[in-house]
Formats: structure tokens, sequence, C-alpha cells
């Protein structure tokens, strides 16, 4: 185990982590399944390891789930599944914390390619540029839709894990949900403030909102949501409903 954390702390490091072969057992007498009894039964529950669980649980700040940045955190999630690598069923660098939807999404998925690893937030920082985007969408009522834009100068394997990281968590359906929900909580403040207001004053007032959103996080779903109403015409001039 402690041979596994060392080849893990290594290819987590390089970006490389669907390298390591997954194995059956432990070498010597040691199950895979006694090794999921271990952090069912021993390392989520016992005294021992109950406060390095904890701690590991809980160091998101908000408790906000650091894979799709938006959900509490429940659990921790195995990066690499301990069914394929029993040897890192309790080796803290690879338990993520994560909400229970992410978890349950990802299951005992496994990365064959560089290209469809998700992101480890324990090695890696998607959010060092801004990859998320959205556009309006003319429906009644007005809905957004989300799409991940890596910049140009990402790696070709960045820019595409973005991608498979953003569809395997459904980001898409999650943030369009959340956005319908803020768009109807601000409709009835957009119509009063349409009644004194230009559509172009309207679009500064959601170009500031973002700014602000942006300064707090630079890929949330709530800074694409303003800026992408902020560019709409149509919805500045009253698709808000
Ligand atoms: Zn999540």
């Amino acid at each position: 185990m402690i041979a596994a954390e060392a080849v893990y702390a290594q290819h987590g490091e390089n970006s490389t982590l669907y390298l390591i072969p997954g194995t059956d057992g432990l070498s010597g007498p040691v199950s895979t399944a006694e090794m999921e009894r271990v952090y069912k039964g021993t390392f989520v529950k016992s005294k021992g390891t109950r406060e390095l669980y904890g701690a590991l649980k809980s160091a998101p700040e908000n408790d906000i789930c650091p894979l799709c940045s938006q959900r509490t955190v429940s659990q921790l999630d195995h990066h690499l599944p301990q069914s394929a690598h029993p040897a890192l069923t309790v080796t803290p660098i690879n338990l993520v914390p994560a909400c229970s939807e992410c978890n349950k999404t990802k299951l005992a998925q496994q990365a064959v390619r560089a290209g469809e690893q998700t992101f480890h937030p324990y090695f890696e920082d998607a959010d060092d540029d801004r990859w998320l985007f959205a556009v309006v969408k003319e429906t009644t009522p007005a809905s957004v839709y989300f799409f991940p834009q890596p910049p140009a100068h990402w790696e070709a394997i960045k820019a595409e894990r973005i991608g498979w990281h953003f569809a395997t968590y459904k980001l898409a359906e999650l943030y369009a949900s959340h956005a319908a929900v803020e768009l109807n909580d601000i409709k009835f403040g957009l119509q009063e403030m349409a009644e004194r207001n230009s559509p172009e004053e309207i679009s500064i007032h959601l170009r500031r909102v973002a700014a602000s959103r942006a300064a707090a996080h630079v890929n949330s779903w709530r800074r694409a949501t303003y800026e992408a109403l902020a560019d709409s015409a149509w919805f500045c001039g009253g698709g808000f409903g």
C-alpha cells in the first residue's frame, strides 16, 4: 500500500493516473473485498481513522463539492476505484471529497486514455483559466445553455479532459437547472428595472453582476449565466419575461 501510494503520487503529479494498472487484491493474501470492508467498516467508522476521514471530507471551502462546484460534500470518492485498485482503498490522496451525485455518476469508471481523465483536485487546477461559457436560448421562459470552451493555450489533452469532466459529471444539465431557478428569481427585479431603464442599461447591470461572480469563482455557472444574459439583446429587451 505504501509503494502504491508513492506510484500514485508520481502519476498524480504527471496527470497520468490512467496508466496505473488495476489489480485483483493486494499482492499477498488480502482480497479486494477485504480491502472494501477495511474502508467501509474500519476507515470510515473507527475512532482511530474517523478523524482523518473527517479532515478529508471537510477540506473544501464552504463544503462545496470540488467536482461539480455546486452541491455539498457528503462522502469521499475513490478517484481510482477501489474495485480495481484495492491497494489504494484507504490512501488519502486517492480519497476526494464529493457530493453523492458526483460520486454515483462516476462510479467505478476508470480512464483508459489521457483525455478521458476527470480532474483530480489535489493535483490539478481546472480553474487556472476560464473555460465555462453559456448562451441564452430564446425560449419561454428564457433558458441558459452551458458549454466548456477551454482557452487556446491549453494543451490538447487538458482541453479534452475538461470536456470529459464536464460530460461525466453532467454539468450542463446541473447548471441549466440552477440557472433556470436564478432567472425566475431575478425576473421581478428586471421587470421593475425595465420600467425606468433601457435594455442597454439592463445589460450593463447584468455585466456588473457577472464581474462580481467572476471575482468569486472564475468558472462559476453564475458568472457564465450573467455574461450570457448581458450579451443577449433579446433577453435585455424583455426576454426575461
Ligand atoms: Zn459534485
